[in-house]
């Protein structure tokens, strides 16, 4: 198993492998967009300057500030502020040179290789990185404002805090896994345990019911069955194979091939895709056409030529989540610097991931891997030896939790 102080050692460097990228000369260089400031967004931009000052980077992000999933399971059960997990995008600015501006793509013309954003204007790009994160499914009856997912950073995350808040004792907080492949492959079982957690110490009498999609715990699975027939034997019922028909979005019911489940509060996360944007831009072509296709050296999409995608919209087999989009990112940060040098991508980039799960408010587990990219698929393949989860969790991985996701915070956002 891959020592999880490594990661926090490596986070910074996820090209730890690869030489930096010449500094290109030209007074006025090629302009690169960049879209989303999110994980892998963000982090694409900063390096984009960081190792070729001269280049012209252009990052479009609808929000003023960022809120992070990762930590928002600990907002959501109250154990951490919203502040601790957001973000502006000043550092970038400011130290990095990144012109950003507030706005969103509303298409894509990726012969004539401009953008059209929503404010009106037009802009062009000599490459363009995607970084926008993911749509959701649409549910029947499903009002995300009455029911929410809280699986995109924000208000979401309060208003599910509010409603955990608000359950009577004894109540059911009822909510669903999405099909995999979903973002943070450990989130929902995560979110399950620390709303556990909650109404154990807070809520007497009442219940999780976790209502999975899949056939089986998806991600760290000692660590979760360990959790559910153990500490919450008694305060989470698991099912798995559950098909949803529909939600009473007023009544907090929902309608499953298993019956209904009354809630009172009732947390549906839908199963996902790569947005709008990036499908009207003809570039989801993979899994089952709900994802981008890329080419693992360099991110360039399969289907469009100076067009790359990275983090949760690409559909490579790494999982989706904030620490591997940040490696991916620089991996192609560096090969859009080598491409528009007239160069080549390097021919062996690595990625990597981690997440920490907080198990209860005091513990917690991690899962690690490393990807690298084999040339026999032509895609990122798990290194084996490198997968690994907790022994058990603990106080030392809680503690190291909040440094680990420090750590890639301030990577992403150039923060503190
Ligand atoms: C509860 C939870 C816990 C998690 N915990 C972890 C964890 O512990 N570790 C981990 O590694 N990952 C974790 N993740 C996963 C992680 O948050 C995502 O995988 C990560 O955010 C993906 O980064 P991204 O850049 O692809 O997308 P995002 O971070 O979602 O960023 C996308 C950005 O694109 C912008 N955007 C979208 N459309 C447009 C447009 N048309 N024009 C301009 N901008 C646009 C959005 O506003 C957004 O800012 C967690 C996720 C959840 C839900």
């Amino acid at each position: 198993m891959q020592n999880r102080r490594d990661f926090l050692k490596t986070l910074g460097l996820g090209l730890g492998a690869l030489a930096m990228p010449a500094v290109l000369r030209a007074a006025t260089g090629p302009h690169v967009v960049v879209v989303g400031g999110g994980f892998g967004g963000a982090t694409a931009a900063k390096y984009l300057k960081h190792w070729s000052p001269n280049l012209q980077v252009t990052l479009i992000e609808p929000n003023a500030n960022y809120y992070s999933c990762v930590l928002s399971n600990l907002v959501v059960v109250n154990e951490l502020n919203m502040n601790r997990i957001t973000f502006d995008y000043a550092g970038l600015q400011s130290r990095y040179g990144v012109n950003v501006t507030q706005d969103r793509v509303a298409g894509i013309d990726t012969m004539a290789q401009t953008l059209s954003l929503a404010s009106g204007g037009t802009l062009s790009y000599d490459r363009l990185i995607l970084s926008p994160g993911v749509q959701f499914d649409t549910i029947p009856g499903l009002d995300t404002s009455k029911v929410p997912h809280a699986w995109k950073a924000g208000d979401q995350t309060l208003l599910l805090r509010q409603q955990l808040q608000a359950m009577p004792n004894g109540g059911n907080f009822v909510m669903t896994v999405p099909a995999a492949p979903f973002r943070c492959p450990p989130g929902p079982y995560e979110r399950a345990c620390a709303v556990a957690d909650f109404i154990k110490r807070h809520k007497p009498g009442g219940k999780v019911t976790l209502l999975d999609a899949n056939g089986d715990i998806t991600a760290a699975k000692h660590t979760f069955s360990t959790a559910f027939n153990g500490i919450y034997a008694d305060t989470i019922e698991y099912h798995t194979n559950v098909s949803i028909m529909g939600v009473d979005s007023n009544a907090r019911v929902l309608t499953t091939n298993l019956g209904e489940f009354n809630a009172d509060v009732l947390n549906v996360i839908p199963s996902h895709r790569a947005p709008d944007l990036v499908a009207q831009a003809g570039l989801s072509n993979a899994g089952g056409n709900r994802w981008a296709g890329v080419n693992p050296l360099s991110y360039e999409s399969t289907a469009v030529a100076n067009v790359h995608v990275i983090g949760d919209a690409q559909g490579t087999a790494q999982p989706k989540a904030g620490h591997i989009a940040n490696s991916e990112a620089k991996v192609c940060a560096d090969a859009v610097i080598r491409l528009l040098g007239g160069g080549q991508p390097l021919p062996s980039p690595k990625t990597n991931s981690a997440c920490y799960t907080p198990i209860t408010s005091n513990t917690a587990s991690f899962l690690t891997g490393v990807f690298r990219y084999d040339p026999a698929s032509g895609g990122m393949k798990a290194i084996p030896e490198s997968l690994g989860e907790a022994a058990s969790p603990t106080r030392e991985y809680y503690e190291e939790m909040f440094d680990w996701a420090g750590n890639l915070f301030q990577d992403t956002f150039a923060s503190g």
